[in-house]
């Protein structure tokens, strides 16, 4: 692999102006595949969900998914597209092991869903992300190239498929070229792939888990130099299969490009690989030698007319949307846009909701999940979901402390128990003794004794150095081992102190 020269990033936009594009592939969650009832189970043992229909076998006849139908057009909804009011599949022919037919069923010019926008913020700038078509397709099977010295078979490296992908049901979402995102254009991309991808989610048409590969995305970029007419060539790098290497890609394209464009050089129209180590890209095919794919209407299937019905029912039936949520909860919760980006970010707004659900105030509720438990989640290593805390947990743990059974500081002990697993706050407290001391006995005693222990500290604090009460409350606070309430223990001081 060549090295490129690469420009600074921060110079790529004094000279020049990108242009991004992004296809993302949403593999969706129907039980059965597109054309087929194989089942798409992630995992199964490699050529296990085949039939004859997705292995392409002659005389095997396909039948369109309803579920995946609906699930496309409500992602169109959601995304404010035009619904074709008649739509065909097309045969997108080329040879590839991993295509069993000879061609992938897709839509060409016929797409099911038209145009439609995607609203991005960055930086608390709107930047506009306008939707070229959704479309539907099936998915391929998977090669596994074998090689080294344990997976030779007759001393030659070997590739193996598995064809329980071929025929799942994936969805094309392409957007038109955005430019006028500057320097901005990586952190837009990214911006754009997290926002689709919660849409998707909130839609439970997918599970988008861009690790398996159920939503990746094809970065598409070019640079022109500022102010010119013509938006430059773009080249196309595939399959990027997460949020951070979307923006990882258009980065490292633009510097790449930049310093090609500076040294008097051409950008080719070409696919590229991305590589997650070096964060780099290299060379793919290029268009001159791209195949033609020879696109026909699909004679086995018949046409899609979705019935106006039908579209305005799963319109009514979409859920509450990523944007509006976030716009709502901001309100309820009387907190900045940025906040509410931290928490989103953070992945805690669901938390946050449940626990506001399960009683807390959110003052409280945001204070736990991005403080205390932000915390521990970082130290473990883990996302604040996979935490051994549920909200009303943390909701029953903030309602103690607002009750005044326990403090602060014990709450982060009772915490750290109910983390390891001993039970819900209120069990803690009872089996544990955690609970705050009223002004019981034991605490009187307490108090007593610290008087009764520092005569010199009592006699600063008579003759008005009132700070000096501090080390009397410390006292108190360590002998009932952090159980007293530090209020009531300096009025309870201050009361004895006085009068003594
Ligand atoms: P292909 O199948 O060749 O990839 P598509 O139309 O499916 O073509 O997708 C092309 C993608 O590239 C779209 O997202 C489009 O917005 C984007 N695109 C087109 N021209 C440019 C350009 N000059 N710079 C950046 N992106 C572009
Ligand atoms: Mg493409
Ligand atoms: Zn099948």
């Amino acid at each position: 692999m060549t090295t490129d020269r690469l420009v600074e990033f921060d110079e790529v936009t004094t000279r020049y102006e990108p242009v991004i594009g992004l296809e993302t592939h949403v593999e969706l969650g129907t039980a059965s595949k597109m054309f087929c009832g194989c089942s798409t189970t992630f995992g199964a043992e490699p050529n296990t969900q085949t039939c004859p229909v997705c292995l392409g076998l002659p005389g095997s006849l396909p039948v369109a998914n309803e579920a995946a139908v609906a699930a496309t057009i409500q992602i169109g909804l959601a995304l404010g597209s035009e619904i074709a009011p008649w739509c065909r599949f097309a045969r997108k022919n080329y040879f590839y092991p991993d295509i069993p037919k000879g061609f992938q069923t897709s839509q060409y010019d016929e797409p099911l869903c038209v145009g439609g926008h995607l609203d991005v913020e960055v930086d608390g700038e709107t930047y506009r992300v306008e939707i070229e078509r959704v479309h539907l397709e099936e998915d391929t099977g998977k090669n596994l190239h074998v090689g080294g010295a344990t997976g030779r078979i007759h001393g030659a490296d070997h590739s193996l498929v598995d064809y329980n992908r071929a025929g799942i049901p994936l969805v094309e979402i392409v957007t038109r070229p955005v430019p006028g995102a500057g320097a901005r254009a990586p952190e837009v991309a990214r911006a754009y792939v997290t926002e689709l991808r919660e849409i998707v989610q909130a839609l439970g048409v997918s599970d988008v888990r861009m690790e398996q590969g159920s939503l990746r995305c094809d970065v598409n970029i070019s640079l022109n130099p500022a102010g010119a007419a013509e938006w430059g060539t773009r080249t196309e790098t595939k399959n990027v299969n997460s949020l951070r290497s979307v923006e990882r890609a258009v980065r490292y394209e633009m510097r790449r490009q930049a310093a090609r464009l500076d040294d008097g050089g051409r950008i080719v129209q070409e696919t590229r690989h991305f590589h997650e180590d070096t964060g780099s890209t290299s060379a793919g095919r290029s268009k001159e030698e791209a195949t033609d794919y020879r696109y026909f209407p699909e004679p086995d299937l018949v046409p899609i007319a979705a019935d106006a019905d039908w579209i305005a029912g799963l319109k009514a039936g979409l859920p509450e949307l990523p944007a509006a949520r976030r716009s709502r909860l901001q309100q309820e919760w009387g907190i900045s846009g940025n906040e509410m980006t931290w928490l989103a970010n953070a992945g805690a707004l669901g938390l946050v909701e449940e626990t506001v659900a399960a009683g807390a105030s959110p003052t409280d509720a945001r204070k736990w999940w991005l403080g205390d438990l932000a915390r521990r989640a970082n130290e473990a290593g883990s996302e604040l979901a996979e935490l051994a805390v549920t909200p009303a947990q943390v909701a029953e743990l903030a309602g103690l402390i607002a009750e005044g059974t326990i403090n602060d500081k014990l709450a982060r002990q009772v915490l750290d128990r109910v983390l390891a697993g001993e039970g819900d706050p209120a069990k803690v407290v009872e089996a544990q003794g955690l609970a705050v001391l009223g002004e019981s006995d034991e605490l009187v005693a307490a108090v007593e004794a610290a008087i009764a222990g520092a005569p010199d500290v009592v006699a600063k604090v008579q003759s008005g150095k009132v700070q000096a009460l501090g080390a009397l409350v410390g006292a108190v606070m360590k002998t009932t081992r952090g159980k007293a309430d530090a209020a009531t223990v300096r009025r309870m001081l201050e009361e004895r102190v006085h009068t003594s």
